[in-house]
């Protein structure tokens, strides 16, 4: 990137990184057991409310981990947003499952309750104790949230419909490290719930991922399944494993990460406030959504471009890019990719008129005031409405 570029989300490595991988070399722990791995997942464990937590080595390795642990199998269905990252459908598929696609609210960007129970409702019917999706007769196993920006869904609805149906829950709050709903920790919402630490997230492993759970029974299985499923050093294994763990190197870099949660959390805040108050007055443009349950993470910040008289999205990101800010477009939705253009959807309309009008702009924890005006400044001229146009 060239030197003066403003990058959108980039991570915030310190002195303390450098001393704790240090420690890994110094004490010859550098593979999937150390002291760091232990006191990351203790950390997560305390900060999410939860018994236990597994560090592994992506958020997509987590996901696939919870959803294999509740027992989601080939041909079962998952309900799940279409508006989120591609690595939330292809957990999933790799459970030989199917995403099911259900609409968001506008309102939180996060997975309609509403829509869920009136997609049970219209499309299912208990035969045998399973819950069949009558269209293609497949078992209906599990509903899978998305915090989309660190934002929690509506979990005690969603938690009510889960219980009445008897489907698995669980949260895929990969950029929602340290928020809470209605006053709880966000890990004790879900079944299971799980974080990424990708280098674009809040706060980042370099690459790697978690799951937490209030069960300390099934996170702990769930750890058994990371490691290969062994049971003794003696190279015994009760069942099929995976191998999925989170490295003491990379565990490293999450202890010194975790120091600086706080710090991050407020900065990704912050940039929201300023970004929120600088463009109230422009017509035409809107925030992203608070949450009213709790104060989300905000992963990212940007704006929804919402007339059609302003330049596109791809527009204005070409353009930003000649003023040496990187800005991007956000989650294209899945049910239109290739993978999933078969599997089963409900109407999302919400989503389809929702994602082409957002703008996420800089927002790394290391943005200063002054970077943040320079983006503010040379966006603010680029939406403004001409008279008669
Ligand atoms: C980042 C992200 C993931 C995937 O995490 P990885 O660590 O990149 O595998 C999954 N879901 C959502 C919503 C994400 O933002």
């Amino acid at each position: 990137m060239a030197e003066n570029m403003i990058p959108l989300a980039i991570p915030n490595i310190g002195k303390r990184e450098g001393e704790y991988l240090q420690a890994c070399v110094n004490e010859n722990y550098v593979s999937s057991v150390g002291r760091f791995v232990t006191r990351f997942e203790d950390e997560l464990a305390a900060l999410s409310g939860t018994q236990g937590a597994a560090a592994v080595g992506s958020g997509t390795q987590a996901l696939h981990l919870a959803l294999h642990a509740l027992g989601v199998g080939p041909g079962d269905l998952v309900i799940v947003p279409s508006f989120t990252f591609i690595a939330s459908a292809n957990a999933i598929s790799h459970c030989g499952a199917s995403p099911w696609f259900v609409d968001i609210e506008e309102d939180s960007w996060t997975l309609s309750a509403a829509a869920v129970e009136e997609a049970l409702r219209a499309r299912t019917e208990r035969i045998g104790g399973r819950l069949v999706h009558r269209p293609t007769g497949r078992r209906v196993a599990a509903i899978m949230p998305v915090y989309t920006l660190g934002t929690v869904a509506a979990m005690d609805r969603l938690g009510a419909i889960a219980r009445t149906h008897g489907l698995a829950l669980v949260a895929d709050a990969a950029a929602a490290i340290g928020v809470t709903y209605q006053g709880r920790p966000v890990g004790v919402c879900a079944d299971l719930t799980v974080y990424s630490f990708n280098g674009n997230k809040t706060i980042t492993t370099g690459g790697g991922g978690a799951v937490v759970g209030p069960d300390a029974a099934l996170v702990k299985r769930i750890k058994h399944l990371s490691s290969t499923a062994r049971i003794s050093p003696d190279y015994d294994h009760d069942e099929v494993g995976f191998n999925y763990r989170m490295t003491n190197i990379e565990a490293a870099v999450g202890c010194a990460q975790m120091e600086r949660l706080p710090e991050f959390l407020a900065a990704k805040r912050r940039i929201r406030d300023r970004y929120d108050a600088a463009f109230s007055d422009t017509p035409g443009v809107r925030p992203f959504p608070r949450p009213s349950h709790g104060d989300g993470a905000f992963w990212f910040s940007g704006l929804i471009v919402d007339d059609a008289r302003l330049p596109g999205v791809k527009d204005l990101c070409a353009r930003l890019k000649e003023h040496g800010i990187e800005a991007r477009p956000f989650w294209k939705p899945v049910h239109g990719q290739p993978p999933y253009r078969g599997a089963p959807a409900e109407a999302l309309g919400v989503t389809e008129a929702l994602w082409a009008k957002i703008i996420t702009l800089p927002c790394s924890t290391s943005l200063t005031d002054a970077e943040q005006d320079r983006v503010i400044d040379s966006l603010k001229p680029m939406l403004a409405l001409q008279e008669n146009q």
